[in-house]
């Protein structure tokens, strides 16, 4: 009988990002704790290296360059960034039929009867289209990136808050959508550095049919077309492609990294490193 990783041992691992298999087999205790020194003292070593070089150099963290790089890209590509507010009304989800009897409601963090934390960013910018449609011709482009909030059993995927940046197009041909989603989603996966991801169809508890943008198996985005019943909510006719992409997920694909923790917003983690080292 071989010795496995104690739970300590697994934890402190996982908070170093250290790439070792947590399922390995050790002889004995002894050779295993040897390993975890070695493996310990390696993780403090390469975090410290790695946030000398970012005060030395950078000097801002991964999550925000990500997000003015894909502000860029998107900017380049002819959309209009957006901002609006993070705390949303009850009514606001019901027209994306959240309301009680739907799954994602019990992930909605609450901060009076009518208001919570966005969980999504689609009800805002479904918001704002219906006046830009009116005002600007076809096609109309734009996103928004910002924090969303959902109650998570916290794996090593999902955060309770979160980096969104969703992007849609209005008033395309029927024809070209798909041709659309899939240079969208190139766009943003490439301008990550992520070029080994595929699209898969999947059925979305708010959209229905979706089509997840995957990467090494975890996914990076959901994408969607309309029109779409949704879209009488807000007395809109028009078509359209969006994606939603988690910038963190992004992050920790890019980085090779095994929590996307390390990379959110966090008093314990700088730039994808634990700061208790
Ligand atoms: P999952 O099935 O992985 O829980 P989802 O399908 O519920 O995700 P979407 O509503 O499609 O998520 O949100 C769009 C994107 O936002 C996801 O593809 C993912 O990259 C990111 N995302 C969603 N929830 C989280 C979370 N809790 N933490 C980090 N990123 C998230
Ligand atoms: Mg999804």
């Amino acid at each position: 009988m071989g010795e496995t990783w104690t739970a300590i041992q697994k934890k402190r691992l996982h908070e170093l990002n250290a790439s070792v298999d947590m399922e390995q087999v050790f002889a004995n205790s002894a050779l295993r704790d040897l390993a975890y020194r070695e493996e310990e003292a390696r993780g403090v070593m390469d975090g410290r290296r790695h946030l000398e070089s970012l005060r030395q150099s950078e000097r801002r963290p991964g999550l925000i360059r990500l997000t003015e790089k894909l502000a860029a890209a998107l900017v380049a590509e002819g959309f209009t960034q957006v901002a609006t507010p993070t705390i949303i009304s009850k009514r606001m989800l019901a027209k994306m039929t959240i309301d009680e009897t739907h799954p994602l409601f019990s992930q909605v963090f609450w901060l009076s009867g009518n208001k919570c934390l966005r969980p999504m960013l689609a009800p805002n910018l479904y918001y704002v289209s219906k006046d830009l449609l009116r005002m600007w011709p076809s096609p109309v482009r734009i996103f928004e990136i910002g924090s969303c909030f959902r109650k998570e059993s916290q794996g090593s995927t999902h955060l309770n808050e979160f980096t969104m940046l969703n992007l849609v197009e209005w008033g395309l041909p029927e024809e070209g959508r798909s041709a659309h989603l899939q240079h969208f989603a190139e766009l943003v996966m490439q301008t990550a550095g992520l070029a080994d991801f595929s699209l898969e169809t999947e059925t979305s508890v708010v959209y229905g049919d979706t089509i997840d943008v995957t990467c090494r198996g975890i996914e990076a985005a959901s994408g969607a077309m309309g029109p779409h019943p949704l879209d009488g909510q807000w007395g809109i006719t028009s078509t359209w492609v969006g994606l939603g992409f988690g910038l963190e997920r992004l992050l920790m694909l890019q980085r090779g990294g095994q929590n996307v923790k390390c990379y959110s917003k966090s008093v314990s983690y700088l730039d994808g490193i634990r700061l208790n080292i």
